[in-house]
């Protein structure tokens, strides 16, 4: 199997390539080259384990490794998951409504399946070469704590996080700060999340620097990460009783369109399901689009459900490249133009792909509640969103992306009550580890040169 950029100006690449390169040198997006038909697999995937059932799908797709090797990458990857029957719980609230919980990682966010796997699969490499690898991303939360976790204590492997100094919340600050490993470097800036985005893609515009300390970058486009994610669709979806599985929508809350993706791209390998709704905050670049088929870009508003506040949904490119007939050069100048002008309009847009809802601040509390009230069971203000006008036709799965327990505030608005997590409880015991800089390239240079293995 090999992978193609979204762009079409790169050569295809094998998936260990396409790995460690995360983003193709024209800019664009890595894509399998030809989609696998999971339809003859999936008898036999019925009543595998979750890691079982990891390897054989992703054994489609990692034919460069040995399968002892990716069984091996796959069982530590899910290992960090505890306990393992609890790696991805499917749950029932009501007849026809199930929660896939998403949130029993180390950082108790769904973005640690992806994140966890991809620092296995860098381990490897960096096992395989010889070299070391220094890792370099900026997050306004949830993407910096599960990278951290996904490389923490990995041998021959520095990360360095760049998030804004007191802008983040204090849980998640602490997630990324009160790790203990030597090798984890978290760095508050001063300034916004968009200085810290401005001074990291200076530091990787510097090619030497970046060459000479095999800098690599965490963010969402890793193709690892979207076949990650497809793993907890097809096992929630093994799950459901089988007359129902037809009419399955799973119910997603989005930001950067990277976990909706995944599921939809399991559709296009031919799993059966109904459909997928995408379900966003105020910040509702995506609703807009598969309301009016156009994708126009807005200004960011804060929100109870920060993970999802974003008008740019850098996955947004690989459903393009679908939804453009997988012809690299209208990807190319539909990127262009939407980089210019903001603004996209489809001649068609298939809303059958997608049905979409939004929900306010004062929704999301209104619906932590009510599903409090309902089923006995408490979702954090991200999942809430997913809650919004659903479907009684179908058989709903919601994807809960992160434990309540991370939302404090939110929840005891909400709810009156204040979740917690053993995880989170021992954190609060440890001391915070931080190194303040300026937002400055050359201070950032200069603490990566100290502490780059
Ligand atoms: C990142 C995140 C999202 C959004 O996921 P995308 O893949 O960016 O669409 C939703 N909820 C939580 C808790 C997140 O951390």
């Amino acid at each position: 199997m090999k992978f193609v950029s979204t762009r079409g100006q790169t050569e295809a690449l094998s998936f260990t390539e396409a790995v460690a390169v995360g983003l193709a040198p024209d800019g664009g997006l890595f894509l399998p080259q030809k989609l696998p038909d999971l339809t003859p697999h999936l008898a036999k995937w019925e009543g595998l384990g979750y890691t079982d059932l990891a390897f054989e799908f992703l054994s489609l797709f990692a034919t460069d490794l040995e399968p002892a090797v990716l069984r091996d990458i796959v069982q530590r990857t899910y290992g960090t998951f505890a306990p393992a029957e609890t790696i991805a719980p499917l749950r029932k609230l009501d007849g026809n409504l199930y929660v896939l919980e998403l949130f029993h990682g180390q950082t108790l966010a769904f973005k640690d399946f992806a994140l966890q796997l991809l620092g296995h699969l860098y381990e490897h490499q960096c096992v395989e070469s010889g070299q070391g690898i220094n890792v370099l991303g900026a997050t306004s939360g949830d993407t910096g704590a599960a990278a951290i976790h996904g490389l923490l204590g990995k041998p021959k492997t520095a990360i360095f996080i760049l998030y804004p100094e007191g802008r983040v919340s204090p849980l998640q600050e602490r997630q990324m700060t009160c790790t203990g490993a030597a090798n984890v470097h978290a760095i508050a800036i001063d300034g916004s999340f968009d200085d810290a985005q401005r001074v990291l893609k200076e530091v990787f515009a510097d090619q030497d620097f970046a060459a000479k300390h095999g800098l690599s970058a965490v963010n969402s486009i890793n193709l690892a990460r979207v076949l990650g994610q497809c793993i907890y669709y097809l096992s929630a979806w093994l799950r459901v009783p089988a007359a129902e599985r037809s009419n399955v929508e799973f119910v997603v809350p989005t930001g950067n369109f990277g976990n909706v993706f995944a599921g939809w791209l399991l559709a296009r390998m031919g799993l059966p399901v109904r459909g997928f709704k995408v379900a966003t905050n105020r910040n509702d670049i995506l609703h807009r689009l598969f309301n009016t088929a156009e994708y126009r870009s807005e200004a960011v508003h804060p929100s109870l459900a920060p993970s999802m506040d974003i008008q740019v949904a850098s996955n947004f490119e690989r459903f393009l490249y679908y939804a453009l007939d997988e012809n690299p050069t209208r990807v190319k100048a539909v990127m262009a133009q939407i980089k210019a002008t903001g603004v996209y309009r489809f001649d068609v847009l298939n809303k059958a792909a997608f049905s979409s809802s939004r929900a306010t601040d004062e929704e999301i509390t209104a619906i932590i509640r009510q599903v409090y009230d309902r089923y006995h069971y408490i979702v954090d203000p991200h999942t809430a969103c997913a809650f919004k006008e659903l479907n009684p036709a179908r058989t709903s799965v919601v994807l809960a992306t992160a434990h309540p327990a991370k939302f404090p505030d939110a929840i005891k608005a909400a709810t009156g009550q204040t979740p917690t997590h053993p995880t989170l409880e021992a954190l609060k015991a440890r001391p915070i580890v931080k190194h303040r800089l300026p937002a400055d390239a050359a201070a950032i240079k200069a603490f990566i040169a100290q502490h780059a293995v």
